[in-house]
């Protein structure tokens, strides 16, 4: 998986645990580029959500997107990664 923080395809799974009382899972990564850690969550796919986005173009929800830009909206601020 890309690191949200430097964009390098070298991270790797550090931990794997049950999340959401087991509907997901949560799995904390490093990224060997940069040393930065990050969680990302493994979820079933139930409800194919679209996302217009600006011109009218649509696009299938990506939670991954939403939470990539949680991590770059809170680089090098006081916010902790959890
Ligand atoms: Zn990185």
């Amino acid at each position: 998986m890309k690191c949200p923080f430097c964009g390098k395809d070298d991270t790797r799974v550090i931990d794997s645990r049950p999340a959401d009382e087991n509907t997901s899972i949560r799995r904390r990564r490093v990224c060997d580029s940069c040393g930065k850690r990050f969680t990302t969550y493994e979820k079933v796919e139930t409800i194919p959500l679209i996302v217009i986005k600006k011109g009218d173009v649509r696009e299938p929800y990506d939670r991954a997107k939403i939470e990539a830009g949680v991590f770059r909206a809170c680089h090098k601020r006081p916010v902790s990664a959890e």
